[in-house]
């Protein structure tokens, strides 16, 4: 049976002498995977439709329980992420988010849409490179069923306070007054387990990332970035709440962030070294 349908490659795995397996989030069908015979070699057609963050319309046949690639024709490959590699960086870790929050065979619009104005939005940089990973990392969580709620304090219900710390599993706040004083002043995250070894963690938490948190994650898909944080600390803050949230809520860490940070350490920092 043939047929055609809209996809982003997610991923590319090499397969023999000059095969690939190259996993596709479709419009109509989820994540899928295809085969694509012979576009490691330089004489394919099909080469340029085969690599990650190409978008496009991929004309199929199924046999034998799988989809195999016949031809396409792209409509956009994002070009411009290889411009730096802080960018392609970030990228990447995108593609391994989507791959991981997405299911086969299950259609699901909005995370594509999602991912590919994410792309753009690093692409022609309209914000900062950590603004928009914030805001993606807070979309997958909340698209992955893991939304916190930061409108007030879990233990009293005040919404004013001193100071707020997210609890990161409970994806909910805890002011300063409620905070055994144990634990006070509490200036870094905290991990610690519980005697039913319960992971408990708690970051301090900003009121202008509290803010951006709650925009994004119950904003329009399509309007994630739509928001200005006025300092580079709330920016970087708002970043690094954003990794240890998603990683922690979907247990597991991702190879392409350690490379990004790696990539986005300021020149200075690798000269010390
Ligand atoms: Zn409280």
């Amino acid at each position: 049976m043939r047929g055609t349908t809209d996809g982003l490659v997610i991923r590319e795995t090499a397969v023999g002498e000059s095969d690939k397996l190259i996993t596709v989030l479709t419009r109509d069908k989820g994540k899928i995977l295809i085969s694509a015979k012979g576009v490691r070699s330089q004489k394919s057609k099909n080469t340029a439709l085969c690599r990650p963050f190409v978008f496009a319309n991929f004309e199929y046949y199924e046999k034998g329980g799988r989809y195999w690639l016949s031809s396409g024709s792209i409509n956009d490959s994002f070009f411009g992420l290889n411009a730096d590699v802080e960018s392609l960086a970030l990228a990447s870790y995108i593609l391994d988010i989507t791959n991981e929050i997405s299911g086969e065979n299950s259609p699901d619009d909005t995370l594509l849409r999602t991912v590919l104005n994410t792309l753009f939005a690093i692409e022609k940089k309209i914000r900062p490179l950590e603004q928009i990973k914030g805001s993606f990392e807070f979309f997958a969580a909340a698209h992955s069923g893991f939304s916190p709620d930061l409108c007030q304090c879990e233990k009293c219900g005040q919404a004013k306070a001193e100071a707020f710390y997210l609890d990161v599993m409970n994806g909910s706040l805890i002011c300063s007054a409620c905070l055994s004083s144990k634990k006070l002043p509490l200036t870094e995250e905290i991990t610690e387990y519980d005697r039913f070894a319960t992971k408990n963690i708690l970051i301090p938490i900003s009121l202008d990332v509290i803010k951006a948190i709650l925009y994004v994650t119950s904003a329009e898909p399509k309007r994630i970035f739509s928001f200005a944080l006025s300092k580079d600390e709330a920016i970087n803050e708002f970043s690094h709440v954003g990794e240890i949230y998603l990683q922690n809520h979907l247990e597991r860490g991702f190879e392409s962030l350690e490379f990004y940070k790696m990539v986005t350490k300021p020149v200075t920092d690798k000269k010390q070294n």
